[in-house]
């Protein structure tokens, strides 16, 4: 039966890590226990209890290597009352669904977390855990904290109460992405970008796909798990790398540049509203049922005002959302684009390496021949500026008409 790190993939130095961290957690809690007991000579293993384990931990790695799985299996492994994440447990079950009473997820809708929000999280997170062993607060996407809620957190971090335990996953320790404070007082589990050939595994084993599918999907997905699932699984995400990876074949002038850069804006548009429809017409519902509830007593009045209120906060929260999207979108595409001028910049140096879009191979080859190894240099680093520039809030538009007419132009 795997436990519950077995989907984290190509992570095994990481795991090793944790593993041992949740070993001398459960020694903790028992030596804990046996001084409750009045046991006059304390832990009778003779074992530092306290070794392995910490307060407060950051996971960091690039984009679809793990860092939410990796915190979530570390979570389950710490509630486990074997202690050892067995993934078969009612604290390994119940934190795998996200169902477990003491385990908290924050995950950023918008843009940013909020300071409110934060402060409530770090407030509960102070109560005594209900089954008995930890508190746990998983912050995803900890570089989209606002300054005003990194500071609600770094208290919490500096003065964690005893039984509680903070896993942030950001993408590296840059102070851009975590403040010097906050990563100071953590532990810091690095992850590697998986190879493709356990990303593959992974497909195969777990979700049953066919093994050549998945290690196209694999290579194509340049190490992002969940997003080589959606291509092994989900046709029009197929679809959308197709049109993204013809952008460069159709780079025939500035019309064509300009139009390829407002189709690749429409259509990373056109994929965040279809994946935020949904749950924005959900939560519209659920607070219009709320406000129905009202009806017309005494409080209706106040409560109308209030509701005006709450529309108006509800709405901020979903444009958010849907800028979120739309950049994550768009910056998809940008790493499939930058994956085929690799090919081309690996092909014109005859380098021993697999290409990322084995399905483009023979356009990149065409490419690495036209343009050298210069050309083809030049047109990665106009992709990676862009998104770089889009990442530094220039808006998309903009950034990606630049990028076209680099990479029509060389
Ligand atoms: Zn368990």
């Amino acid at each position: 039966m795997p436990d519950v790190f077995a989907d984290l993939v190509g992570q095994d130095e990481a795991v090793d890590t944790l593993r041992r961290a949740a070993a001398s957690a459960a020694a903790l809690l028992r030596a804990a226990h046996e001084s409750d007991a009045d046991d006059p000579d304390g832990p009778a293993d003779g074992a530092d209890p306290g070794a392995g384990m910490t307060h407060a931990w950051i996971f960091t790695g690039p984009p679809g290597s793990g860092r939410s799985v990796a915190a979530r299996a570390f979570a389950a492994a710490l509630q486990c009352v074997h202690g050892t994440g067995c993934g078969e447990c009612p604290g390994c079950h119940t934190t795998m669904a996200g169902t477990h009473a003491d385990v908290r997820l924050v995950v950023p809708e918008g843009l940013s977390i909020g300071v409110s929000e934060m402060r409530a999280l770090v407030l509960r997170a102070a109560s005594t855990p209900s089954g008995g062993r930890w508190q746990i607060v998983i912050v995803e996407d900890a570089d989209r904290l606002t300054e005003a809620a990194g500071n609600a957190l770094l208290k919490a971090v500096e003065e964690p109460p005893p039984r509680t335990v903070f896993l942030l996953c950001a993408p590296s320790t840059h102070p851009d992405d975590v403040s010097v404070t906050i990563r100071s007082r953590c532990r810091v589990v690095p992850l590697r970008q998986p190879p493709a050939g356990a990303v593959a595994e992974v497909l195969v084993r777990r979700d049953g796909i066919a093994p050549d599918v998945a290690h196209w999907a694999a290579a194509a997905a340049q190490g992002h798990v969940g997003r080589a699932r959606r291509l092994a699984r989900d046709p029009e995400a197929r679809q959308r790398r197709d049109a993204v990876l013809a952008v460069p074949r159709r780079l025939t002038g500035v019309g064509t540049a300009l139009d390829a850069a407002s189709a690749l804006i429409e259509a990373a548009e056109a994929e965040a509203e279809a994946s935020v429809a949904e749950a924005d017409a959900a939560e519209r519902a659920a607070l219009q049922t709320a406000l129905g509830a009202g009806g017309t007593g005494r409080g209706a009045a106040g409560a109308m005002r209030g509701a005006a209120g709450q529309l108006k906060d509800l709405e901020k929260r979903q444009k958010s959302r849907a800028t979120r999207a739309q950049r994550d979108a768009l910056d998809r595409a940008l790493v499939d684009l930058a994956g085929f001028y690799r090919d081309a910049l690996t092909m014109a140096l005859r380098a021993p390496v697999a290409p990322v879009h084995t399905d483009t191979a023979a356009m990149a080859e065409a490419g690495a021949q036209k343009w050298a190894a210069e050309g083809a240099l030049r047109r990665l680093e106009a992709v990676l500026e862009c998104r770089t520039a889009i990442e530094a809030n220039v808006k998309p538009q903009i950034a990606v008409e630049a990028m076209m007419l680099a990479l029509w132009k060389g």
